[in-house]
């Protein structure tokens, strides 16, 4: 199946046409490799050993699927991706290399192992403030393994603005009240055009316009945060949510799939508060995400209140963590962060 944008097309939109359509089509193919390779190479054996082995094949593979894609389609655009080539030159990781050519010819046959290599490579751009894409090939790796969310995450960034955001969440359910409903959702917005949802599968063709939540008392604000300790705070969370008299527990998820969550409507903060002084978060990890659920009526920051300034190279170097937010709960979410950040 290829997704062609038709119609609701705004002038916005048809800015980047070409690119929403290539970008739209490598995501999807990406998560078509990340979905097999989850039930192919991850086992309880894996599991039990550790064995980070098949997020790894899924990332590098995922990875040189899309930059193929970008350098077939746009040759010219710069790449900052999350995985180096070098990773898979060694001679130790020789197997390894081979189960990512394995995973990738399965979705696209006849790529060779050079031009695998040669793909992978092409995402070792500088950022800065020309036009050049931005990719996390599995973002929620530890979500990934045990088999809860994670996302593929890809965006355009032009002059140090997000004018595309797409994200693939294979395993997110289409409709969140139905949990154990049809899963894997495909999130996308273009600077100025809004943002959209499809399922994965593509049943839904155009999909549909998404939009954050008109929640105006705090009380039942729905926090949104990593699953993981080390990639933002718990308990600072915890005690800005006091703070603010939230009422609800907090919901704990990997990945970008948190920006989208908010995009439409099912939680209404997502807070990354620093946990290791001077970490630096990745611009991979950001720009989709942040794309998304600005075009659905959010707003995003870091903890100063600060926006997040994506024209520094591969780290978001002048900002501290991320705070998301509807624009009636900004103000005050900021002031409660900087107040608990302060002690
Ligand atoms: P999440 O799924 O939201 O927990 O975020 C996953 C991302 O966290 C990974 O892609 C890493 O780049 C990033 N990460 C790694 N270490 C840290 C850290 N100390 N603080 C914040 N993010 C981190
Ligand atoms: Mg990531």
């Amino acid at each position: 199946m290829t997704i062609k944008i038709r119609a609701r097309l705004t002038n916005i939109f048809m800015q980047f046409t070409k690119e929403l359509e290539i970008g739209l089509n490598a995501v999807v193919d990406a998560c078509r490799l990340c979905v097999q390779v989850r039930n192919t190479l991850i086992t309880s054996d894996t599991l039990d050993k550790k064995d980070h082995s098949p997020v790894t094949v899924a990332d590098f593979g995922a990875q040189a699927l899309i930059l193929h894609a970008l350098s077939v389609a746009l040759p010219n655009d710069a790449c900052v991706a999350e995985e180096d080539g070098d990773n898979l030159r060694t001679p130790e990781n020789a197997g390894l290399f081979n189960q990512v050519r394995k995973a990738v010819n399965a979705v696209k046959p006849g790529m060779t192992e050079t031009e695998v290599l040669a793909c992978i490579d092409r995402g070792q751009g500088n950022g800065g403030h020309g036009r050049f894409w931005t990719l996390d090939p599995i973002d929620g790796t530890k979500g990934f393994l045990r088999n809860e969310q994670y996302a593929v995450a890809l965006a355009l960034i032009v002059g140090g603005e997000v004018v595309l955001g797409i994200l693939g969440c294979p395993n997110l359910p289409v409709d969140s009240h139905k949990p154990e409903g049809e899963k894997g959702c495909l999130f996308y917005a273009v600077k100025g055009g809004g943002a959209f949802m499809r399922t994965l599968n593509g049943a839904d063709h155009q999909g549909r316009k998404i939009h954050v939540k008109n929640e105006v008392d705090i009380v039942r604000a729905r926090f949104c945060e990593s699953v993981e300790k080390a990639h933002t705070s718990h308990d600072a969370s915890a005690e800005i949510a006091k703070r603010l008299g939230v009422l609800v527990e907090p919901y704990r998820i990997d990945s970008q799939c948190k920006y989208s969550a908010l995009a439409r409507g099912d939680a209404e903060v997502y807070l990354r508060l620093p946990t290791k002084p001077g970490y630096v978060e990745r611009i991979w990890d950001h720009a989709a995400g942040c794309c998304i659920v600005t075009e659905a009526g959010g707003v995003v920051s870091d903890v100063s209140g600060k926006e997040l300034d994506f024209t520094l190279g591969r780290g978001l170097e002048s900002n501290r963590g991320v705070v998301v937010t509807l624009p009636a709960f900004a103000e005050k979410v900021l002031t409660a962060v900087q107040a608990v950040l302060a002690k």
